[in-house]
């Protein structure tokens, strides 16, 4: 590829002239990415790394995946884009192949749109129009969007960036997790905090909405009985429950959809991210009842326009193919049995948690600052070494695995004994 390509102080530049100040990377000496093939991608030097973030689980299928991109160029090429109004077939083909064999239980009717927030913000709609109830129910450190609404619910403070969120519309439950105490004793405090709250002002929530494993907050993984008990306690009032599966959904944690792993089917269901494969799309599904209370005017200008709808049919062709769903259940828990084995040999990891290709190992200092400190020091390191590794959690301490579905079992092994060496350079400097 011959493109003159600016390089990365060009673009860091450029980005704090004409961006706002709240953009950030997460390195000192970010690369500019120009390229990407399946699990990998390349920087303007050509230089490739293995990509164990996706973007946040957006990638899941792999970047540039022909068999999925052919597909987007054929239908960039025959219709680009007219209006729902009119009547056009992708859309269609894709909200059916959703209800007949993807999505769990009785959730049979989506609505497209083009992001994460977006969906979110219809389905709390819905819930609304549904219930006739106005406020919502969430967990502490969710992270569910950057519209008002979504931006109100979410519990993770670095994203409640809006100094004059609505203080009545969300009410947080404490999340299953706390380092204080074992799993089952803090999702324990979660239910009966809920309990206290339903017992006070139950009738006056829509629905509550979860992430089924919490991703920005860390990889949060209740026990299995916890949604069942809080499904069932909100069922005692009326109150719908929404899983945001933008980025637990599509195979990445081992299950079609996370919620999956605990036996129970939300209400209404809203994806995004590893819908496109890096296409934009989102979507929340539901009943035929509850849809049927969205019966005044709502319609989205991009939403389900032909080539995000073609892209996401054959992105579902492609998990099927692949097994994909199967090879994250097996490949991702390998990860975790791997990131397990460090965390015996450096104390420096204090939790390695999550479920298939969606994983987390958290990072501890002397505080929570020198906690970032080493998380960063290793992001940095690993990238210097040719992978690409994200970082969450509420003190930015935990690094975030969620590589392409696809990616080989050799990178997963030589990412974690690179990791094994920028541990053991760290433990040096301890
Ligand atoms: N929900 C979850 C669980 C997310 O992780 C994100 C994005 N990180 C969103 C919602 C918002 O999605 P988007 O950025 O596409 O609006």
């Amino acid at each position: 590829n011959n493109k003159a390509y600016i390089g990365p102080e060009a673009i860091v530049a450029k980005r704090k002239q004409y961006g706002y100040p709240c953009t950030a990377n997460f390195y000192k000496n970010p690369p500019q990415i120009v390229g990407g093939k399946m699990h990998k991608l390349y920087d303007h030097e050509g230089k490739s790394y293995v990509d164990f973030f996706t973007g946040v689980s957006v990638v899941a299928c792999g970047h540039c995946n022909e068999a999925i991109t052919s597909k987007t160029i054929e239908q960039l090429q025959q219709l680009q884009h007219t209006s729902t109004i009119y009547l056009t077939q992708p859309m269609v083909e894709l909200a059916e192949r959703l209800a007949n064999g993807i999505l769990p239980g009785k959730l049979k009717r989506t609505f497209f749109v083009n992001s994460g927030s977006e969906a979110n913000e219809g389905a709390l709609l819905v819930a609304r129009m549904h219930t006739k109830r106005r406020n919502f129910l969430a967990l502490e450190y969710g992270l569910h969007g950057r519209t008002f609404l979504t931006m109100n619910v979410t519990g993770i403070p670095m994203w409640r960036t809006d100094d004059y969120l609505d203080s009545d519309v969300a009410t947080f439950i404490p999340r299953p997790y706390d380092p204080a105490l074992d799993l089952e004793s803090a999702a324990r405090r979660s239910l009966d905090a809920l309990a206290a709250v339903l017992a006070e002002k139950g009738d006056t929530f829509a629905a509550m909405i979860v992430e089924p494993i919490q991703g920005n907050g860390g990889m949060i993984v209740p026990p299995d009985w916890y949604f069942r008990e809080l499904k069932a306690m909100l069922e005692a009032h009326g109150i719908l429950l929404i899983a945001d599966e933008i980025q637990t959904g599509y195979g990445r944690t081992g299950r079609m959809f996370g919620i999956e792993h605990y036996g129970i089917v939300p209400d209404i269901l809203t994806m995004a991210k590893a819908l496109g494969n890096g296409v934009p799309i989102g979507a929340f599904s539901t009943t035929d009842e509850i849809a049927a209370s969205l019966n005044r005017p709502s319609a989205s200008t991009f939403g389900g326009n032909p080539v995000s709808a073609a892209t996401a049919l054959a992105v579902l062709d492609y998990i099927e193919q692949e097994g994909l769903v199967e090879r994250s259940a097996q490949m991702g828990g390998k990860l975790i049995a791997g990131l397990k084995a460090l965390q015996a040999k450096y104390p420096v990891i204090v939790d390695v948690r999550g479920k298939g290709f969606m994983a987390g190992a958290q990072i501890q200092g002397a505080s929570d600052q020198e906690s970032a400190e080493w998380t960063d020091v290793i992001l940095e390191n690993m990238k210097d070494r040719g992978y690409i590794i994200g970082k969450n959690g509420v003190s930015r301490n935990v690094l975030a695995f969620q590589p392409a579905m696809i990616t080989p079992w050799e990178d997963i092994e030589a990412m974690l004994n690179a990791l094994d060496e920028v541990l053991s350079t760290l433990s040096h400097r301890e």
